[in-house]
């Protein structure tokens, strides 16, 4: 009778725990795929911008992709693996920021790097290969300690999910990209829109079902976000700011956090070092994105 009475407090504890640490942690509740709605709704203006950009903008100092890079360390842990199917769905110990930047490489990823450097933080690119000048900016971000997770090759709804074969040319395409820059196929991944969007549904429907659970059996992980600083649309520094704020105001101890390093996204430059110092005065650590991760997962709406 008193072993069944432990075992019972035991197992409350236990589960009240564990329910705790899904509503603190990284199982938040889904944020909407507005952020990443309207930043397609800016891709053609943004596509026709960077056309006019030129390819110099790169600094001299960063080093040309030649041949097959060398492999580090990381390679070994970070390389997809389908036979690897341990992932993290708790909190870590202590808050913990991971900052992600979608969208890029562009010329906002050079300077998003150097401030990263002066906070010396290490965050996660999820890269697309958008603006063909840039690529060179993976290796380098990888190169610096970023994590490098895939976003998608060309950022077209329509045609990424124009069907499941679709999505995995698309991927296909920047993940030969990302091996020519850091030598291997990382296994974190996140969807055009995240993997709550709905557009899908004007192409494929039920696309997002099949793909959430395709990508994993295939080794790899989707990472959608539990805050964002709102730079999906077009914002003053000051307002990504404030969104920071807002969107992260219940102090969850794990936050992915969305922002862009697209070209039209210089106002998340100028807003980055005091989203970062916000962060801190929180009492956040910052870290890359790696299997350790808590990740976060959206509830699919097709
Ligand atoms: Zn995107």
């Amino acid at each position: 009778m008193r072993i069944h009475k432990s075992t019972s407090v035991f197992l409350f504890l236990t589960l009240t725990m564990v329910l705790t640490a899904a509503l603190v942690g990284c199982a938040q509740a889904p944020q909407s795929a507005e952020d990443e709605r309207e930043n397609a709704v800016t891709q053609e203006a943004q596509e026709a911008q960077e056309a006019q950009q030129p390819s110099s903008t790169i600094s001299d100092e960063v080093p040309q992709s030649q041949g097959a890079p060398a492999i580090d360390s990381r390679a070994a842990e970070f390389e997809v693996d389908p036979a690897r199917t341990q992932w993290t769905f708790e909190a870590p110990q202590t808050k913990t920021v991971y900052l992600t930047f979608d969208d890029g490489p562009s010329a906002n990823t050079q300077p998003v790097l150097d401030i990263l450097d002066q906070y010396g933080i290490k965050a996660t690119f999820f890269v697309t290969g958008i603006n063909p000048d840039y690529l060179s900016m993976i290796s380098e971000c990888y190169r610096r300690g970023h994590t490098i997770g895939m976003h998608t090759y060309s950022h077209d709804y329509e045609q990424v999910y124009a069907s499941v074969d679709a999505y995995w040319q698309d991927l296909g395409q920047i993940a030969d990209v990302v091996r020519q820059q850091i030598g291997y196929v990382p296994c974190f991944i996140r969807f055009p829109g995240g993997s709550s969007n709905t557009i899908s549904a004007n192409y494929t429907l039920g696309i997002m079902s099949e793909l959430a659970q395709e990508v994993v059996n295939e080794g790899y992980q989707y990472y959608d976000w539990d805050a964002s600083c709102g730079d999906g649309a077009v914002h003053t520094a000051d307002e990504l700011v404030e969104a920071t704020k807002a969107d992260t105001a219940y102090g969850y101890q794990s936050i992915v956090f969305l922002m862009h390093d697209g070209a039209e996204k210089q106002t998340t430059v100028e807003a980055l070092p005091r989203i970062i110092e916000y962060f801190q005065s929180e009492g956040y650590t910052f870290a890359p994105i790696d299997r350790s991760t808590c990740v976060p997962h959206h509830g699919i709406g097709n």
